[in-house]
């Protein structure tokens, strides 16, 4: 099964993509995660992508596409997967295609978790994420047992530099231009669902699940 999760920054892609990849048992691939592992190990892709992260642009497709092709050739990835953050242009999701169709293959699923732009700057504030096994909580709706560590792994958890109000509106501005289109592309090829992120955790899941089957 290969799924896409589509949505603005924080309408809780991440989230839900964690538990639809321990339950379907198929790699979670979050674009958005292995820049800042590779951010974090000071490789030269890392330095790249971060003065663009920085700055809520999003990191130029000729870095993004390779990387991401490279990511699902790997064997985990024979029974699918699900991309969190990927695709998120238009020149994105039509080398996907392609690389997909080039094996007969397609994505089966594009799933838009949909969460206005009013509920997105508070519930960023609140993220605090870990960077040793990319979870995410939320100080009120998804705190974590011991405040600031991660109930997974025990490492620190930080509030990430690009979740600051004035980079969170920009890359809104930057969500709408070029990520939201392809809520069209995928309803084109008729694999898109939708299901309603405003809604608690578990109940969004639970939306999930009837869309993907038990
Ligand atoms: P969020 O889940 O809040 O939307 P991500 O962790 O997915 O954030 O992404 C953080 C940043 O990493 C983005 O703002 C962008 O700079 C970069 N990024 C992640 N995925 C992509 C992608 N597919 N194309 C370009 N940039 C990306
Ligand atoms: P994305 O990957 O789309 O950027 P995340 O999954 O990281 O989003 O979620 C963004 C923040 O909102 C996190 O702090 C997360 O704990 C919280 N969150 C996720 N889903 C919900 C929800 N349904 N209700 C309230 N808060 C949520
Ligand atoms: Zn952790």
């Amino acid at each position: 099964m290969k799924i896409i999760m589509l949505g603005a920054p924080g309408a809780g892609k991440g989230t839900q993509a964690k538990k639809i990849a321990e339950k379907y048992q198929i790699p979670h691939i979050s674009t958005g995660d292995i820049f800042r592992a590779n951010i974090k190990g000071g490789t030269e892709l890392g330095m790249k992508a971060k003065t663009f992260m920085d700055q809520g642009m999003l990191v130029p497709d000729e870095i993004t596409i390779g990387m991401l092709m490279d990511r699902i050739g790997q064997e985990d990835c024979i029974n699918g997967y699900v991309l969190d953050g990927f695709p998120r242009t238009i020149p994105q999701a039509e080398s996907l295609t392609k690389a997909l169709a080039e094996r007969g293959e397609k994505v089966d699923y594009a799933i838009n978790v949909d969460v206005p732009d009013e509920n997105i700057i508070n519930r960023m504030s609140g993220r605090r994420a870990c960077l040793g096994c990319g979870a995410t909580y939320h100080i009120t709706f998804n705190p974590p047992v011991k405040e600031g560590i991660c109930d997974t792994c025990g490492q620190e958890l930080v509030l990430r530099d690009d979740d600051k109000p004035e980079t969170v509106k920009k890359r809104l501005d930057v969500y709408h231009q070029q990520t939201q289109p392809l809520i069209d592309y995928y309803k084109n090829a008729e694999v898109l669902a939708e299901v309603d992120g405003t809604q608690p955790m578990d109940a969004v899941f639970q939306d999930i699940v009837e869309i993907l089957g038990e």
